[in-house]
């Protein structure tokens, strides 16, 4: 199996390229900026004896997608399973927020998500086979202060999602949804103290999931015993209440 993470370069998406490797699949390891950090985890899924490579594309751009694709057809093969994870955030309340502010992170979170989806259906229509794994997040469900323009690219991810698993499950596709509530990444490591403590109230466990609890439920809908799973949204965030 030949899977494309993108966003690997760290956080969420490496630790998911290298729970993809641990299971056997091949890996194409997507980042934008950070080449040796995505090196390094590609070298890490090699290291459990499959294929893996790293691949420089931004996900917001139309051709960088489908160059994407053919590079990756190109040295790996097909792309099987798809785990769209890149995001951005751009935090800002509302009524002080720039069109820029709430495009970029629309054109990253959601286009970026539409275009991969696009540039990897044919193969898997081909095949007959396929899984897509769509990054969402709490924030997408529940809404969140400060987040308009995250949120909206988040619920815009869900609606996608549903919609997109309609469409090609008579092709035996299946695409789902992954919502994390706050996961320690550098995303979260930017947090002030006093929005981390309010965070830490409202989660039932007490705690930040790790990357590696979202790697392992990405890991399993993409592995055989999901294949009865489409068109869901799962969170996971230890109980949060937004
Ligand atoms: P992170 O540590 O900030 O990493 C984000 C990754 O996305 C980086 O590898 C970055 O690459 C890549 N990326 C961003 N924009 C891109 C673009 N236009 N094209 C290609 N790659 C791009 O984030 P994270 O915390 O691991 O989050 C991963 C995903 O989970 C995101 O979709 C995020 O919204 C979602 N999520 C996270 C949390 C959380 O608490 N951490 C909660 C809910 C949902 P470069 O570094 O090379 O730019």
């Amino acid at each position: 199996m030949i899977a494309l993470v993108t966003g690997a370069s760290r956080g969420i998406g490496a630790a998911i390229a290298r729970q993809l490797a641990a299971d056997g699949m091949d890996v194409a390891v997507v980042y934008r900026r950070e080449q040796e950090q995505a090196e390094t985890v590609a070298e890490a899924c090699r290291q459990a004896g499959v294929r893996s490579l790293a691949f420089q594309a931004d996900v917001a751009g139309e051709d960088g997608c489908r160059d994407l694709l053919s590079a990756v057809r190109a040295q790996l093969g097909p792309v099987q399973v798809l785990v769209n994870n890149a995001g951005i955030t751009r935090d800002g309340l509302c009524m002080r927020m720039s069109r820029d502010q709430f495009t970029a992170v629309l054109d990253a979170n959601l286009t970026g998500t539409f275009l991969m989806c696009r540039a990897v259906l044919p193969d898997m229509v081909k095949a007959r086979s396929g899984r897509i794994i769509n990054m969402t997040s709490a924030a997408g469900v529940h809404g969140n202060a400060g987040q308009v323009n995250y949120a909206a690219s988040k619920a815009g991810v869900i609606g996608l999602t549903l919609s997109l698993a309609k469409e090609v499950a008579s092709r035996q596709i299946t695409v789902n949804a992954v919502a994390p509530g706050f996961i320690e990444t550098d995303m979260t490591a930017v947090l002030a103290q006093k929005v981390r403590d309010a965070a830490l109230e409202a989660i039932a466990l007490g705690r930040f999931g790790q990357p590696e609890d979202v790697a392992k439920l990405t890991a399993f809908l993409a592995s055989a015993a999901a294949a009865y799973i489409t068109g869901q949204v799962i969170e996971i965030s230890g109980g949060l209440k937004l």
